[in-house]
């Protein structure tokens, strides 16, 4: 496809510009000097109005998305974005929200609605979590992590522990080692056992005095619950460890178990992910923290409170605050998307995204073992992980070429190579929005790749051949991009 610049006749426009009113000598007395002015005119591609949005409407269907097929990325999937959340967004008074507006004295009436927002979301969030206090601060899962491990850090201080560890199994998601380093504790991981889950008695050789907490994603990134979680917290909790959940996607078990029931101290959740927001391209997302009561005082700063007269305000009067997080509401587009979505589905509708969640993961995970490796082979949450190890092995098909193949069948390829715990691995995520007759077409997309590793794999070398572009050299455009239009 060309460029628009390729698309560029000379003396076509796409726009007519009313003929100029303005007196001529106003005109001349006004001009800016040559100095300020091109010598030549810019280079702007000459087009009309029917080249510029058929190009661009091309342009639009060239990237796959979410609104154009199903993505089982696994893990960072996006799940369900309904379109009545955006159209909220975008109300003149939600998204010309002022940051500054006053919330104290005069005027404080104008920010009543959006407070109301915030307030009522960590509301909800308390009662899908059984947290018992949350900020709508952090901006991404990440950022809630680290914001999580601050609060575990000040908790320890206020209390004159001097704690240096945090414990992340091997099967948690690669930002919770990250936060928990960025936040300035050593790292420890703990591994799994052939079950796929940490189980207690491994927990026990590494928690020392020195543990201040440990951060699980439960279920883990292999999709499993850990059943042995409330020993885990027993054993923690006497240690005087915190017990961290990692709940971006809390689809998997949203309605039938609370974090707080399972003995975490604190947790984050992706919005960006379990409550139908949008984070294409790396944003704009949305992680809150929810505590237990000891960590409230904790909090960043500012806190929702409500006055005696029902009206809300911004509370940055918090003495053994971890500080500023974020500035004034987070990311409020995110939160009112989210909250939107919460009261349209209800505790009930929750309870049944999480149920679709798992059913739709578990008849995949059945229907592949058919001609796929699954090293753990059992009822999972939200996401199943495969291995190509075989296909590797016996015919030199990457796992890589099976995630390309999945490009010409029409499908977002899985995650790949991750977890590491399992060699090989394709992280696949259906969501809970995808019906039967999309199931059923990924299956059969997957049995006609296993069957094309064994007879053709040089169709999977090439793949992808149907995209405008074919294989491309990631690692040459990560390491050494090029973001110069050619001359
Ligand atoms: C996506 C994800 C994160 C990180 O969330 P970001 O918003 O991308 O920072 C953390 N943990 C798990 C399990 C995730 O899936």
């Amino acid at each position: 496809m060309s460029t628009i610049f390729e698309k560029s006749k000379p003396g076509r426009r796409g726009v007519d510009l009313p003929t100029r009113d303005i007196p001529q000598e106003f005109y001349e007395a006004t001009e800016l000097g040559a100095e300020y002015s091109r010598s030549k005119p810019a280079e702007l591609p000459e087009v009309s109005e029917l080249d510029v949005v058929r190009h661009f409407t091309n342009l639009s269907t060239k990237n796959f998305s979410v609104d154009k097929g199903m993505y089982p990325l696994g893990s960072c999937t996006m799940k369900y974005n309904p379109k009545f959340t955006e159209d909220l967004a975008r109300l003149p008074g939600m998204a010309g929200l002022h940051p500054l507006l006053p919330q104290l004295r005069r005027g404080g009436l104008l920010a009543q609605g959006a407070l109301g927002v915030l307030y009522e979301t960590e509301v909800l969030l308390k009662e899908v979590t059984g947290m018992d206090a949350f900020t709508m601060q952090p901006m991404a899962g990440a950022h809630g992590e680290l914001t999580g491990i601050m609060l575990i850090a000040a908790y320890h201080r206020d209390k004159g522990n001097k704690k240096s560890i945090i414990l992340v199994p091997d099967s948690a998601h690669g930002t919770n080692p990250a936060s928990a380093a960025l936040a300035g504790f050593e790292v420890v991981t703990v591994p799994s056992s052939d079950e796929g889950v940490m189980k207690p008695d491994t927990f026990k050789e590494y928690l020392t005095d020195d543990v201040a907490g440990v951060m699980m994603t439960n279920p883990n990134t292999v999709g499993l619950f850990n059943p042995y979680i409330k020993e885990i917290a027993d054993l923690a909790h006497a240690k005087d460890a915190l017990l961290y959940y990692d709940g971006a996607n809390l689809n998997a078990i949203m309605g039938y178990a609370k974090p707080a029931d399972l003995g975490f101290d604190i947790v984050h959740l992706n919005l960006h992910k379990t409550m139908g927001t949008p984070h294409g391209g790396g944003g704009p997302g949305s992680g809150p923290v929810g505590v237990v009561e000891k960590l409230e005082e904790f909090l960043p700063v500012s806190r929702i409170k409500q006055r005696q007269d029902g009206t809300l305000f911004l509370d940055y009067d918090q003495p053994k605050s971890i500080g500023y997080i974020a500035p004034f509401y987070g990311n409020f587009g995110v939160t009112l998307k989210a909250y939107a979505y919460m009261l349209a589905l209800g505790g009930e509708g929750l309870k049944k995204a999480s149920e679709h969640a798992v059913l739709n993961t578990n008849y995949l995970r059945v229907k592949l073992a058919e001609n796929w490796d699954i090293p753990f082979n059992k009822i999972c949450k939200h996401e199943v992980v495969l291995s190509s190890s075989d296909k590797v092995e016996e015919y030199g098909v990457s796992t890589l070429d099976v995630a390309k193949g999945l490009i010409d069948a029409g499908f977002h390829p899985p995650t790949v190579y991750f977890p590491l715990v399992i060699k090989e691995a394709l992280m696949i995520e259906p969501t809970e929005t995808e019906p039967l007759e999309n199931l059923d077409a990924f299956v059969e997309a997957m049995t006609k790749i296993a069957e094309a590793a064994k007879n053709d794999p040089e169709s999977l070398h090439n793949a992808p051949v149907t995209t405008p572009v074919g294989r491309l050299d990631e690692v040459g455009a990560a390491r050494k991009p090029n973001v110069v239009l050619p001359e």
